[in-house]
């Protein structure tokens, strides 16, 4: 009890620092209205907190660095290469390892040679890159979650969970031999980084068994959901985070992973598989398509400081610093009244912006009206994920809006310190006592597809 009493700190220390700029709020109104108020096309120099993603944004420690110094640049059996190869080896227990560039490079080849017109693929929740590489090849994506899941409320400690009795179902309706193959999101981005239990995975395991179907673990946040599974999972608690990830990812039959999250690195990816014979039409596409199977669109030095990273992601500090600080800033926001999806996940905090700024309609986006709010009063930038990234018009040309108007405030690994989050924290104060007087949007351009990234909007003063 103490030991949470205490304040939390960050087990590093600072050597190398990058300035920020600090900006009037009259700046970053213009700032904000030249962008057309899509803080996407914000320029990083006018952000001071930078909660856009988690994605390629960490720091990495000077070990990474001194491995980068390091890195062997030979084209073929580089030592860099034999390091990460030796490493993902003992993590995942599986022998054929190949390097990519990032996580959908990775998801290309794989779901590229299991994929085709006809092929279904079942996930907790397909990730956005992972739908769409799995839809290019013409076959179809189904999530299956529990309900509770959906509800931000739902007090539940693994509601990243695959939908067990649903995927029964599915194979059934789909035929086994059309199922080309289940999709387990550890963490579960696209719910809140909310965790999967070890016993979900393994329940999931005997089902492949059952049916002789493929397993893959979409890995970016296995530690993340280790350090989950250790503090919310019988019987794991006196296991460390990297043996309970060698556990889950051993139920796997092949293993993606975007190295730009748990291996703290700025690019890089990973497909590791078990079956020799995948192995080898996965090889064949990485060479047509990446590089030679011992580089994969990496230089050595990246390959080299993921090698670190992948490592040092798993010592229990890290990641006790990592979980609890996400849950601070969640926890905080709670506290002081400000509605959010719980419990709060491993690699971001949502705010539940209908609920917040519920005198704005979800016509009028609610999720970008705080997005906006944010930037301008603290210069914090962060995502809508609500009906202007999800938000489809119906033939009158009505909006069929998202299920919820979340606001993502995803944290980068290592970057910002407890007193970042607390003027985070001063800054939602603000957002609180401003949370009557809000106007909406509207857009003015929109593009055919993902239209969040460079749709412009203005006010809604009418
Ligand atoms: C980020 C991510 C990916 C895609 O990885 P990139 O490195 O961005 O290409 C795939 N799956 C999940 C769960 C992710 O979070």
């Amino acid at each position: 009890m103490s030991e949470k009493m205490r304040t939390l700190t960050e087990p590093f220390k600072i050597k190398m620092v990058e300035p920020l700029k600090v900006t009037t709020e009259e700046y970053r109104k213009e700032a904000l209205k030249k962008a057309g108020y899509n803080p996407f096309l914000l320029k990083s120099s006018d952000v001071f907190i930078d909660f856009l993603t988690d994605s390629g944004t960490g720091a990495m420690s000077d070990k990474q660095w001194a491995g980068i110094m390091m890195g062997d640049e030979s084209y073929a059996g580089a030592r860099s290469w034999e390091h990460l190869e030796k490493v993902v080896k003992d993590l995942t227990g599986m022998p054929y390892i190949l390097p990519t560039h990032q996580g959908r490079a990775a998801e290309r080849i794989l779901y590229g040679i299991l994929g085709g017109k006809g092929k279904v693929f079942i996930s907790n929740t397909h990730f956005d890159t992972t739908r769409a590489n799995i839809e290019f090849t013409g076959a179809t994506a189904i999530d299956i979650v529990y309900e509770e899941a959906e509800d931000p409320e739902a007090d539940l400690p693994f509601k990243g969970n695959i939908h067990l009795e649903k995927l029964r179902e599915l194979i059934k309706k789909h035929g086994k031999e059309n199922i080309a193959a289940v999709i387990i999101t550890v963490t579960n981005n696209s719910s809140g980084g909310q965790p999967v239990s070890m016993a979900n995975v393994q329940a999931l395991r005997k089902i492949c068994d059952e049916y002789g179907l493929l397993l893959v673990i979409d890995g970016c946040r296995i530690a993340e959901n280790a350090y989950f599974i250790k503090h919310r999972e019988e019987g794991f608690s006196n296991k460390s985070c990297e043996e309970i990830a060698k556990q889950m990812l051993r139920l796997g039959d092949a293993f993606v992973m975007s190295a730009k999250k748990d291996a703290i690195v700025n690019i890089g990816g990973l497909l590791t598989v078990r079956n020799e014979e995948l192995a080898v039409k996965c090889k064949n596409l990485l060479i047509i398509s990446e590089g030679f199977t011992t580089y994969g669109g990496l230089a050595g030095r990246d390959m080299e400081a993921l090698a670190i990273g992948l490592t040092e992601v798993f010592d229990e500090d890290y990641l006790h610093y990592r979980i609890r600080s996400t849950a601070y800033l969640g926890e905080r926001l709670k506290s002081k009244g400000v509605p959010v999806v719980w419990p709060i996940g491993g690699h971001a905090v949502y705010v539940d912006a209908k609920k917040l700024y519920n005198q704005i309609p979800v016509e009028q986006f609610p999720g970008q009206a705080l997005v906006c709010d944010l930037y301008i009063k603290g210069g914090i930038r962060a995502v809508e994920i609500g009906s202007l990234m999800f938000g489809k018009n119906d033939v009158n040309g009505k909006m069929i809006p998202a299920i919820n108007e979340l606001v993502r405030l995803a944290i980068p690994r290592r970057v910002y310190t407890q007193s970042h989050i607390d003027y985070v924290l001063d800054i939602f104060d603000d957002i609180l006592e401003l949370r009557n007087q809000k106007t909406g949007y509207k857009i003015t351009y929109e593009p055919p597809f993902l239209r969040h990234f460079s749709a412009l909007l203005e006010k809604n003063l009418k």
